[in-house]
């Protein structure tokens, strides 16, 4: 029995790597198998964060189906683990945010996690459609896909389900000031690029068949669209559409005495001027409009309630519903 988190971390990253070695891939941590049918080229990422371990197992039981023959697949297919130093040691990142370090336009510090972003960044150039496992820091009531709105990308996520919340947001709004995301990175040669927000951070069954079941549907429309022509505007019409939601208020996080009350996860429903915790006068912070809650945050504190540096940017985000469907957003 694998008791801890450790434990299975260790486990799982042995299996990899032992079946990576038989394969000889180029980029560090990284399996692909080619099965040279058509050109098409999917890339699965997990670990991109380091304590978001939920779909390392996924991943694992994918590689060995395909090689076992359980799956079939034509094409080229990678599994990326993105920030192995930061699993590790059970935490998002080391120096800096892994997926704020990507792109040609960089200008942050040369960190070691902008330094595996170079390493990654060649294989992602080559992908047709990327889809990169994130989980949240609290647990979520359920899983949701998160990415600037670009047609394919949306027809892609909502052909192989997973989620039914797409939070979205209109093409050229930067997710963050910082630097780009993996995702982002790929849309940015026109390919698609989805992230997909799996539950808490963490190991959980929930996490782990999400992922594999949307991991074997891509494949299956990769083959059907590279071999056979399919389109996937009409395959992802087997599936209802999506809730969109986009982000309409972030509360800034700029005093490390500001805090949230306990007990928020993601999508829980906030009502206007509801209490949701405090501000840096210990006053009562309210919300500012109806909304779902993202992202709530609950760093650790010293003994004077000051919470630790660095301070995120928010403290939580709001997501309300779209006024119409993101696909008549003008540029996208
Ligand atoms: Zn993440």
């Amino acid at each position: 029995m694998l008791q801890t988190k450790k434990e299975k971390l260790e486990y799982y990253l042995n299996a990899f790597y032992s079946l990576g070695e038989k394969l000889n891939s180029q980029t560090p941590h990284t399996i692909s198998l080619n099965y040279n049918k058509h050109k098409g080229h999917i890339i699965f990422a997990c670990l991109i964060h380091g304590n978001e371990t939920g779909t390392l197992p996924a991943i694992l039981k994918c590689i060995k189906k395909l090689m076992n023959k359980e799956i079939h697949f034509g094409g080229k297919v990678s599994f990326l683990l993105g920030n192995i130093e930061a699993a590790k040691k059970g935490v998002r990142y080391l120096e800096s945010d892994l997926n704020r370090c990507f792109g040609n336009n960089y200008v942050g510090k040369e960190t070691q996690e902008r330094k595996r972003a170079l390493e990654i960044m060649p294989i992602l150039k080559t992908a047709d459609v990327f889809i990169d496992f994130h989980q949240t820091i609290m647990p979520s009531l359920k899983p949701f896909y998160i990415f600037e709105m670009n047609r394919e990308s949306y027809f892609w996520a909502r052909a192989t389900g997973g989620a039914t919340t797409l939070v979205t947001r209109k093409k050229g709004a930067q997710f963050s000031s910082a630097g780009m995301c993996s995702d982002e990175y790929v849309r940015s040669f026109q390919k698609v690029g989805l992230t997909l927000e799996l539950g808490e951070q963490g190991f959980s069954h929930e996490a782990e068949s999400l992922a594999f079941e949307v991991m074997k549907r891509a494949l299956k429309y990769m083959d059907q669209i590279y071999l056979n022509n399919f389109s996937i505007e009409k395959l992802c019409k087997k599936n209802n559409d999506f809730e969109f939601l986009s982000i309409t208020y972030r509360e800034p996080f700029e005093s490390p005495k500001k805090r949230l009350n306990e007990g928020f996860c993601n999508f829980h429903k906030i009502s206007k001027n509801m209490v949701v915790g405090s501000d840096q006068l210990q006053n009562p912070l309210e919300s500012p409009k109806e909304g779902y809650i993202l992202f709530p945050k609950y760093p650790l504190r010293n003994q004077d309630g000051e919470a630790e540096l660095p301070l995120p940017g928010e403290i939580y985000v709001l997501a309300t519903p779209t006024t119409e469907h993101p696909l008549n957003w003008q540029q996208i």
